[in-house]
């Protein structure tokens, strides 16, 4: 066996589920799915495990975090084989090395953000302070995208602030949720992360259990809502991070050569699958044969294939009912009359879930591959002559997460991003994010922000003490 395949090994269980390689169809392990009848002991676990953690100062939860961030450098190349074998990723470009780099920078980062006591008055008559106190248990309930990075995201601010953490990974991929909670747990003491795996029955009997004080949630807009419905019994704060259909704004007085790489990799990162990536293009008509040339050349240099073979930046999506749902836009468009620039020929008989890199210029707005969340790496160019009508078009979904304008003119720019209606508006830029700056989203790509202090604030109760 590699010497790095040895967490895969490590996580992977004798007997149950076969999980299979999505780039070749060969099966690397075993998952033995739990049931909604597992989360009980889970949480009875956490919850016997919160007092102590709490009960540590800060600096010392900081301190072990510290340790779990060495934890996951120290077993970096494992991680990153995991989640390439598992979802797909490839282990160069944006992909495995990059997220499992990601998980160790982002604990690091929770465990180093200062927050102190806010003083709210003090006029030598009465004295209020802001402290911020341990929820108790939090569920974690993480998608198969960014199966470690979206899992650190959760549990590391979660475990800052003194709460314990009960992590449900997408069925699509348990064996990293349970590498990355291993890795983590060599650092941690007993009980203060567990893992539970299965399918959306376990996600909502954690929903469910009264003993979860706040539920963390990663994934579709469809289950965002029923995780709200499953909380009305017991009324979790819940944090909800649902995806969106970002759109991107070019304006005609940039340099379609300067912008093709980041518009490119704004769209295709993880192969689109990515809560913030760009997934619909909006640019004028004055330049709109430049950037598409621009961005077609781009795109055909990039090698696709088997996430293990170095050369390889992009991989297959992660599941079949993904490629489905690329395959029905993408065919859409054909029929309704868009332009293929390149790709949308996916090869139905080889290996795994391939899809092409796919460019749709010539599309009309109205068409569900503009509408609807793709989540693969199929882009749609729609041509504009009148700014006001792309920004309508930008806002004309019911979901926000980021958005993007691409400009020469910096105020030019940061006008358009103040009519935007998203949760974070880049500029010359899409998707970046920092774990400094909190992120979120609006309308229906959820609330709650993480990330920085407010993602600090986000798992714990505010307390005033007044006097
Ligand atoms: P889901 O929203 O169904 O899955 C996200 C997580 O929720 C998984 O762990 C899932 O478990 C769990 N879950 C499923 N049902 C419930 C439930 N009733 N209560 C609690 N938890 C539940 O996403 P999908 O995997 O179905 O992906 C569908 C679409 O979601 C994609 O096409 C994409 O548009 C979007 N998406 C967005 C992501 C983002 O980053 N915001 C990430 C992934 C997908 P399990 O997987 O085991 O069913």
């Amino acid at each position: 066996m590699e010497e790095r395949a040895a967490l895969l090994a490590r996580v992977s269980a004798g007997h149950g589920t076969e999980i299979k390689d999505p780039a070749t169809g060969e099966v690397i392990g075993r998952v033995a799915f739990g049931t909604p009848g597992d989360v009980a002991a889970a949480v009875d676990t956490a919850a016997k495990a919160q007092p102590g953690w709490a009960a540590l100062d800060d600096q010392e939860r900081c301190a072990a975090l510290m340790r779990a961030a060495d934890a996951i450098d120290a077993h970096a190349e494992e991680l990153a084989y995991v989640v390439s074998r598992e979802q797909g990723k490839t282990m160069n470009g944006l992909g495995a090395r990059y997220e499992a780099a990601g998980c160790a920078a982002w604990v690091r980062a929770t465990a180093s953000t200062p927050l102190p006591v806010e003083v709210l008055v003090d006029d030598g008559q009465s004295r209020a302070e802001l402290h911020y106190r341990p929820i108790g248990v939090v569920g974690a309930i993480t998608p198969w995208n960014w199966p470690m990075i979206i899992a650190c995201w959760q549990i590391a601010p979660a475990l800052r602030m003194g709460n314990t953490v009960v992590q449900k990974p997408s069925e699509y991929t348990t064996l990293t949720g349970l590498a990355i909670a291993a890795v983590l747990n060599e650092a941690l003491p007993p009980g203060v992360l567990t893992a539970v795996t299965g399918a959306g029955d376990v996600g909502d009997a954690l929903v469910r259990d009264p003993r979860v004080g706040k539920v963390m949630f990663t994934g579709s807009v469809k289950t965002g809502m029923k995780v709200i419905e499953a909380s009305a019994g017991n009324m979790p704060r819940l944090t909800l991070e649902l995806g969106g259909n970002d759109a991107a704004i070019v304006l005609p007085d940039v340099d379609p050569q300067a912008i093709a790489e980041g518009l490119f990799w704004g769209a295709f990162i993880n192969n689109g699958q990515t809560c913030a990536a760009m997934k619909r293009l909006y640019v004028p008509d004055a330049i709109y044969d430049e950037v598409v040339d621009a961005l077609a050349a781009l795109a055909a240099k990039i090698p696709m294939g088997v996430g293990l073979d170095e050369g390889n930046v992009l991989g297959p999506l992660q599941n079949q009912m993904q490629w489905n749902v690329v395959n029905r836009l993408v065919e859409d468009a054909k029929v309704r009359g868009a332009r293929v620039v390149m790709g949308g020929d996916p090869d139905a008989a080889a290996p795994g879930y391939f899809y092409p890199k796919t460019l749709i210029a010539d599309i009309d707005n109205a068409a569900p591959l503009v509408q609807e969340e793709q989540f693969g790496p199929a882009l749609p160019i729609i041509r504009y002559t009148d700014l006001e009508q792309a920004v309508e078009w930008a806002n004309g979904v019911d979901v926000g997460l980021g958005a993007s304008v691409w400009s020469a003119d910096r105020d030019t720019a940061l006008a358009i991003a103040a009519r935007l209606q998203a949760g974070t508006v880049w500029i010359n830029s899409h998707g970046g994010i920092d774990p400094r700056v909190p992120f979120g989203g609006a309308k229906r790509s959820g609330y709650g922000l993480e990330f920085g202090v407010e993602g600090l604030k986000a798992v714990s109760v505010p307390q005033v003490i007044s006097g």
